[in-house]
This record gives C-alpha cells, sequence and structure tokens, in this order.
C-alpha cells in the first residue's frame, strides 16, 4: 500500500511538471498548470460519476469499473470487499436455509414469537398441528390463534419448567405437549409434541382400571354380603372356621377399600369427578376427621391437637376435600406409635390456605419422598401388612389438590416425624357465608 502511494505521489508530481513544462514552450507555466489541474477536475469527476454508478448497484455487474491510477486501487478495493461481502452473505444465507430446512423437517412444530406473543417464525409442523397460515398469520398474536386460557395463563406466567397439555386449536382430536424456552431479548421459542397417542394410551389405561375396579365390585359385595353373615352365625362354629371367616372378612374390607380408592382415583384423573366449587367449612371437615382419626387411634391414644385459623372457607369440593384431609390425617395416626403427637393447624397467609399435619411418628427417607404420590408406593412395603393403607392415599391427595390449584409439601426424616402440608392458592379462601355470620350473633 506504502509503494502504491509513493507510486502515484510520483505520477501527479510527473503530470504537474509535465503540465508546467508544457505551458513554458506554450509561453505561460500558470495557463499549463491550470489547463492540467482542469483536466485532472474533468476526470476525477468522470471516475466519481462511475463508482456512484456502480455502488448504486454492485450487483449488476460482475466487474468493478476498470480504471487506472488510485481510481484503479480504489475500484479494485471495493471490488474485493464487495466480493467478500458476497461470499460471507451467501455462507450465511445456506445455514439459515438448513437451520429452516431442519427444522420444517421435524415433526414438532416450533414458532418463535416476541415478547408479547407477537409471531414471527414458525414452520410446517406447526402449521400442520396448530393450523397457522404462513400468508396471514405473520405479526399476529399467538393468543389469537391459540384461544386456550390454559396456554394464556401459561405464556405468561414465565415458569416453563413443567410442558402443558392442550388440544390442538384447529384440530380437536390432536392432543398437545407445549414447552417454552426464553431466548435473546425476551423472546420465546414455543415446541409443540404431538402426543395423541400417549394420550389415548394412558386413556386406555385409566379406562382399563376403572372398567375392573367397577366391574369386581358387584362380586366383592356379595362375598361380604355372604361373609357378614356366616360371621354373624360362626359361634357354634370351630374356632379354626372362625378364625378363617374373620380373616376373609377382614381381606375383603380391605379389597373393598382398595376398589373404592381405584374408582375415586380414576374419577379424579378423568375430570370424571368435577369440581364443586361450594363453600366448604374447613373447620367441620377438620374437627370430623379428627374424631375419626381419635377412633382409629383407639388404645394407641395418640394426642391429637388442632389449631384452626379463623379463615376457614374455601370454594372447593367438599366431599375431594374431605378424601384429601383424611388421608393425610390417618396416615398420620397409622404411622406414628402409640401415645405420638399429631398437631393440624389451619392457616391463612398471602400465600394462601394451608393444612399442615405434623406426627412424631416413624417418618420417611428422604430418597422416598418425590415418589410418594404415586399409586402403590410405600416408603417400607413390609409395615403395610400392619397398617392396612392401599397404597392410594397420598396420590387421591395430590389429584384432590391439583384439582384445587394446589399442591402438597411433604417434610421429613426418620425418627424425626413427617409433615404435610396441603397448599390451597388465595384465590380458593371464601368469606363465611352469610346465613353462618347470622348464626354467629343468634
Ligand atoms: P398407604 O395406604 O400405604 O398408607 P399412602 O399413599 O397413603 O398409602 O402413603 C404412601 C406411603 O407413604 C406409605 O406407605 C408410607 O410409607 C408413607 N407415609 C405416608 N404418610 C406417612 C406418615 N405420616 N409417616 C410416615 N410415612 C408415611
Amino acid at each position: 500500500m506504502q509503494h502504491n502511494w509513493t507510486r502515484h505521489f510520483r505520477i501527479i508530481i510527473g503530470f504537474v511538471f509535465a503540465c508546467a513544462v508544457a505551458g513554458w514552450w506554450l509561453g505561460s507555466v500558470l495557463i499549463g498548470l491550470c489547463t492540467g489541474l482542469a483536466l485532472y477536475l474533468a476526470w476525477t469527476l468522470v471516475q466519481t460519476r462511475r463508482l456512484h454508478q456502480w455502488l448504486a448497484d454492485p450487483d449488476a455487474s460482475d466487474e468493478a469499473p476498470g480504471s487506472v491510477g488510485l481510481w484503479g486501487d480504489l475500484f479494485d478495493s471495493l471490488h474485493r470487499q464487495h466480493q467478500k461481502h458476497l461470499r460471507s452473505r451467501d455462507l450465511l444465507q445456506t445455514r439459515i436455509n438448513r437451520v429452516q430446512e431442519s427444522t420444517n423437517a421435524m415433526r414438532d412444530g416450533v414458532i418463535m414469537t416476541n415478547a408479547d406473543g407477537a409471531m414471527e417464525w414458525w414452520n410446517w409442523s406447526a402449521e400442520y398441528l396448530l393450523g397457522f397460515r404462513r400468508e396471514t398469520d405473520r405479526g399476529q398474536p399467538i393468543h389469537n390463534l391459540i384461544r386456550s386460557p390454559s396456554f394464556k395463563r401459561y405464556f405468561d406466567a414465565r415458569d416453563y419448567r413443567e410442558p402443558l397439555d392442550i388440544r390442538s386449536p384447529a384440530k380437536p382430536h390432536i392432543h398437545l405437549q407445549i414447552q417454552i424456552s426464553l431466548f435473546g431479548d425476551d423472546d420465546r421459542l414455543i415446541v409443540a409434541k404431538d402426543i395423541t397417542r400417549l394420550f389415548q394410551l394412558e386413556q386406555m389405561r385409566r379406562d382399563f382400571v376403572s372398567n375392573v375396579s367397577h366391574e369386581m365390585r358387584t362380586p366383592l359385595t356379595v362375598i361380604s354380603g355372604y361373609l357378614e353373615t356366616l360371621t354373624d352365625n360362626a359361634d357354634d362354629a370351630p374356632p379354626r372356621w372362625q378364625k378363617a371367616l374373620n380373616t376373609m372378612a377382614q381381606q375383603a374390607d380391605r379389597m373393598e377399600a382398595l376398589i373404592t380408592d381405584l374408582i375415586l382415583l380414576a374419577k379424579l384423573e378423568t375430570g370424571e369427578q368435577q369440581v364443586n366449587d361450594n363453600v366448604t367449612n374447613v373447620r367441620t371437615l377438620i374437627e370430623q376427621t379428627c374424631s375419626d382419626a381419635r377412633a382409629l387411634s383407639g388404645e394407641a391414644e395418640h394426642q391429637i391437637e388442632t389449631e384452626i385459623g379463623p379463615r376457614h372457607f374455601v370454594f372447593g369440593d367438599e366431599g375431594q376435600l374431605r378424601s384429601a384431609f383424611s388421608n393425610i390425617i390417618f396416615n398420620a395416626v397409622k404411622y406414628t406409635p402409640a401415645g405420638g403427637t399429631i398437631r393440624i393447624r389451619w392457616y391463612t397467609d398471602k400465600e394462601g390456605a394451608h393444612l399442615a399435619v405434623k406426627d412424631s411418628g416413624i417418618g420417611i427417607d428422604m430418597v422416598h419422598i418425590p415418589r410418594l404420590t404415586e399409586r402403590f408406593y410405600r416408603a417400607d412395603p413390609s409395615r403395610h401388612q400392619q397398617t392396612g393403607g392401599t397404597g392410594l392415599g397420598l396420590a387421591i391427595v395430590k389429584h384432590v389438590l391439583l384439582n384445587h390449584d394446589g399442591n402438597l409439601e411433604i417434610n421429613s426424616n426418620p425418627g424425626e416425624g413427617s409433615e404435610f402440608i396441603c397448599h390451597l392458592p388465595r384465590a380458593r379462601i371464601a368469606e363465611a357465608p352469610i346465613e353462618t355470620a347470622q348464626g354467629i350473633f343468634d
């Protein structure tokens, strides 16, 4: 580059010298220099115009305008820059095309939106699964196209740890699992997975369990009935027979409890058991359950203490809540040795309403806690013969709380007792019904 500049400088000096000599020869050095300057200016103007024309549309020709000297170097250097830019643009375009081709080949729908949900890009599967249209939907808010309140809540909540299951807005027979990730400037990458097959299998499993439970109920009722009659008249029977009849009656009762729980769980899972959002008096519910728990404790004489806060009305299904609360309270009795303490506390705070059941029982090892709400999961399988539980209690609790937008917290250490806390959201707290409020003044 330094070499070029020296060369250009020499050419300019040579040109000025030649103009001066020509002027001197014609009689005036000044006129010679002025003529040279005018010629140089004219040439510069012509080159500037050519440069302007080329810059206006550099793609019109593959070659840069040809020139000499400084202008020639300038054109060559600009041409090289332009070629380099074209090459990197082509490379980038190829990469973008490949990314788009691969995302288009995906069976999952992929959608990109900005922070407000305006649709920026989506692949072909998203068009098929969600019914988006390329021509009209670009820039549309996604909530106009997926009109599901649960999707709106999920999108706005910004808590995307768990996926969301919805029906496709365009094809209701398709079940989708939606997973959102945040990227860039609070933008969203939404992936919609077709889980119809999985959903149908899950449905089949639920139907099967529910049908089997219903089918077993009638024969079992007959067997229990006969067993009851036989045990009532077993006084004259040999002791061996009496023992056998009692054991059979006990096992029949267990089976009945199991079937009742299975049917309830199937209803809770399928949503067949709708939440009847009535105002429920939790105080009455807890007090009744505690008196049943005292009866269950019997000679074990557990100390059952209750503390019920002033806001003890909730919107919820009384039957379902009774099931959930009694399962937790009865478990505390079953898994606490005789004479132990069980503390039941109902309280409300800014988070919502909570039922905490704390016992001084055997406790649970940490490894079991995440799996306790699975059906038939037992922390200590050897113990369930003694306690006589169905193994479905905590699964029922979990589903009841899910139906009430709540969740279950379990804190425990082996040998130090356990605490089960049912959390219900603030929106579930209700004011006392009018007739109850009047009752206070009666
Ligand atoms: P089960 O009918 O066996 O009690 P649940 O679903 O109610 O079934 O409980 C699942 C398991 O959780 C129990 O088998 C037991 O191991 C454990 N568990 C539940 N509650 C308690 C508690 N209060 N203390 C200790 N272990 C408990």
